[in-house]
This record gives C-alpha cells, structure tokens and sequence, in this order.
C-alpha cells in the first residue's frame, strides 16, 4: 500500500518536473521572426520621395510602434521639398540622422537643426505645428523616423523634445564585432539618453560583423523589431531566408530573446521593443487618436487656431 503511494508521488513529481522543464525552455526560448516587410516608396510632405517600412496598413502589429519612414535618398529632388508646416498630436516622432541635416522649426518658436548621428525625440502630445526640412551635408542626406503612439492617459500632455547629438549616443562594444549605437534603453549597464518614454521603448542602432552571433534579452509581453540598414543577416534561429537592406523583422511576442546572426558582409540594422499599447487607433494624417470624434476635434482647433495649448495646458 504505501510503496504504491510513493510511486503514484513520484509519477506526479516526474509529471510535474516535465511540465516545468517545457514551461521554462517556451519562456527562455528565443523569439521567432512573425512576419518580414520590405520598404515600400511613397511620397510624403510636399514630395519627399522615401520608403515607408510599415505603417497605417499594419495597425496594430507593430503596437506601440505606429510608422517607420526610411528617408535615406540619393538624390537633393527626392527630399529637398521636404515636410512644411504640419500639425501633430497623440504621438511621439523620433527623427534619427545617419547623414546630412533636418532643419527644424516649430509655432512655438523652437528652431534647430538634427545633425548626423543625432536624435530628436518629439512628444507631440496635445499639439505642436512644425516644419522638418532635410539639407544635404557635403551631398548626402539620409535618416529615418519613427512614430511612437501615446495611450490616452497622455494623448494630451504638455509637448515636449529630446534632442540629442551624435556625441551623446553611447557606443558600446558589447563583444567583439558587435557595437550598439544605444539611443534609448539599457544594454551592459550603459543607458541610452533619452529617457522617461511612456511606451517604454528601446531604440538601439546595431552593427555585427561577417559571421557574428548576436542574442538579446526582449522583455516578456513586449513587440520587438529589428529593420536592416546594411549587410544581411538571419534574425532568429529557424534557419529562414537571410534578410536585407530596407527589410523589416517583427517577431513573434512568444519567447525571452531575440537572435541575429550576420552574413558574410556583416549586418546594420535598428532594433527597437515597446510596450504594447493595447487601444483604438483613430489615425488621420499626422494625428494619431482614440476616437474619430477626438480627430475630428483635432482637425477643427486646427482650421479655427485652436490646436496649440498655451503651457501645453488643456483648454
Ligand atoms: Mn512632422
């Protein structure tokens, strides 16, 4: 009787002990590419040929991620027009320079140019007016920017920037042949400048070398994302196609990292990971919010001057 209960025991603790053991390699697994896009030319502003990496038609993939724009261009007519004045609200734009300049203006009377390498992070929050124009600097021009959603809590907070220079960006050397250009977020203890972003994100511009391995931590519950600049590489372990410039990787939200190995020629590419947002999306324009009755609200105060709030207060 009793060596029969002790058998029964130990089949439960050997059950027990497999169940943990799958539990635990799904949750320390590394993540799975979902889904790959390439970049697709569109015009935007008054004629600014670029390509759009994702955007209003893949709502909610990339959650909390609203839009990448790829605005690297060759030549000055694709982009000298450029994007004049222009209202926002309900989001955040990261404007990130590889090359040439955007000179940037505001309807608060805040000016000032992103230089190669540099960063503006922009709340727009309640509402800004501005205008962005590209310059080439000894020819060359090329950047891209982000859309970061706001969740309702704070659609309508005070505008507010980050801007920050090349020579503020931490590069960290995190093994030999893999070097992190760290805008936002933590990696080997060294923390990016921009700071205090509600969706929690991680912006970090990578670059392996031929052959390297790379594996990094993405935070459970989080959307993770790697879109390539240079090289090509393999970004998870299921032995997929080797993915190229202007080519985009979302992965899958099962899994506690992610792994890239490079190619023969090395890789670039900007990986970023956000905490989803999990709202409704009423998205006119450059106005991301949650109800059409707020956009419409929106594009309202704009045509009759309301839409700036002195102070960002809400009226
Ligand atoms: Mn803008």
């Amino acid at each position: 009787m009793s060596s029969r209960i002790i058998s029964r025991a130990s089949y439960f603790l050997i059950i027990t002990f497999i169940i943990f053991i799958s539990e635990w390699h799904n949750m320390s697994q590394s993540r799975a590419v979902a889904q790959t896009f390439s970049a697709l030319e569109t015009l935007e502003g008054a004629g600014v040929r670029l390509r759009r990496v994702f955007g209003y038609s893949q709502v909610p993939l990339f959650d909390p991620f609203l839009m990448l724009d790829d605005f690297r261009a060759e030549r000055p007519g694709d982009y000298i027009n450029g994007f004049p004045w222009h209202p926002h609200r309900g989001i955040e734009t990261v404007t990130y320079m590889l090359e040439g300049r955007v000179e940037h203006g505001d309807s608060m009377g805040h000016k000032g140019d992103v230089n190669a390498g540099g960063i503006q992070w922009m709340t727009a929050g309640s509402g800004i007016i501005h205008q962005e124009m590209p310059k080439p600097v000894n020819g060359r021009m090329g950047g891209f920017q982000l859309w970061v959603n706001l969740p309702k809590s704070h659609k309508m907070m005070a505008p507010r920037y980050q801007e920050i220079s090349a020579e503020k960006i931490p590069v960290v050397a995190v093994k030999e042949n893999v070097s992190v250009r760290v805008i936002c977020g933590t990696i080997a203890g060294i923390s990016g400048p921009v700071r205090n972003i509600v969706a929690d994100p991680e912006y970090l511009d990578i670059s392996l070398g031929p052959g390297v391995e790379f594996t990094y931590p993405v935070r459970p519950g989080y959307m993770a994302a790697a879109y390539v600049t240079g090289g090509s590489g393999k970004f998870d372990a299921a032995g997929t196609d080797e993915l190229e410039n202007r080519t985009i990787a979302l992965f899958e939200s099962r899994g506690t990292s992610v792994m890239i190995t490079a190619g023969r020629r090395g890789v670039k590419f900007l990986y970023f990971s956000g905490k989803p947002i999990r709202e409704p999306v009423a998205w006119g324009g450059p106005i991301v919010m949650n109800t059409e009755a707020e956009l419409q609200q929106a594009f309202d105060e704009y045509q009759n001057g309301t839409f700036i709030r002195k102070n960002g207060e809400v009226s």
